[in-house]
């Protein structure tokens, strides 16, 4: 199965992405989860994107499409993947055309005050795991590993609303883009519990 999870920042693409991988066998491919381990080790690429990442703006698309092209060439990718925030505009999603069949799109829809809300809550482990403060009950340590959880730079103070504007911007015309083609399924996550949402996602997901 060869997936997209569309949705904004702090919709939960992350989330089950994570849940579908293990359950499902699939890579996932978060195009944000690249640029940061890049960034992390100081590689070209990394430091090309850390201006637009800083400022919650988009990385140029030749920079994507071509890592995204690449990695979907990887030994991992060929019985399918999840692609987890790509494409993000609608030239990203024209090559990915160019050189893959994507067989559905799952769109996480979830209202603006509640994406500010979970995004700037957001706290993150270098392990991975990710949690939200209003669950975490004044905890600052991993549960998973011990380790001292952070605030990742762009969910902090005004960069999340820079990133939601840009979403509506360049990233929304990619559900009426996905729906024209029939492969766009709008999953609604507001008030739903993670489990719930999880649930109508492999509901979809089934019927493959
Ligand atoms: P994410 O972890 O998906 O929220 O991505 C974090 C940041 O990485 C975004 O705000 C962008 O600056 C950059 N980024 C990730 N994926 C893309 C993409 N497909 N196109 C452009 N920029 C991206």
């Amino acid at each position: 199965m060869k997936l997209i999870f569309l949705g904004a920042p702090g919709a939960g693409k992350g989330t089950h992405a994570t849940k579908v991988k293990a359950d499902y066998a699939l890579p996932h491919i978060s195009t944000g989860d690249i640029f940061r381990a890049n960034l992390k080790e100081g590689t070209p690429l990394g430091l090309k994107a850390k201006g637009y990442m800083d400022k919650g703006e988009l990385v140029p698309d030749e920079l994507v499409i071509d890592l995204v092209k690449d990695r979907l060439t990887w030994p991992d990718c060929q019985n399918g993947y999840i692609l987890d925030g790509f494409p993000r505009t609608i030239k990203q999603a024209e090559a990915l055309d160019s050189f893959q069949d994507i067989d559905a799109v799952i769109n996480l829809v979830l209202d603006d005050e509640t994406i500010i809300r979970r995004v700037s809550g957001r706290r993150m482990c270098s392990c991975g795991a990710t949690y939200n403060v209003e669950l975490l009950g004044g905890k600052t340590t991993c549960e998973k590993c011990g380790k001292e959880l952070y605030q990742r730079e762009d969910d902090k103070g005004d960069t999340v609303r820079t990133r939601l504007e840009v979403y509506n911007r360049d990233t929304a015309p990619l559900i009426a883009y996905y729906r024209n083609k029939n492969l766009l399924t709008d999953i609604d996550c507001n008030g739903k519990s993670i489990d719930e949402v999880y649930q109508a996602i492999c509901n979809e997901l089934d019927k493959i």
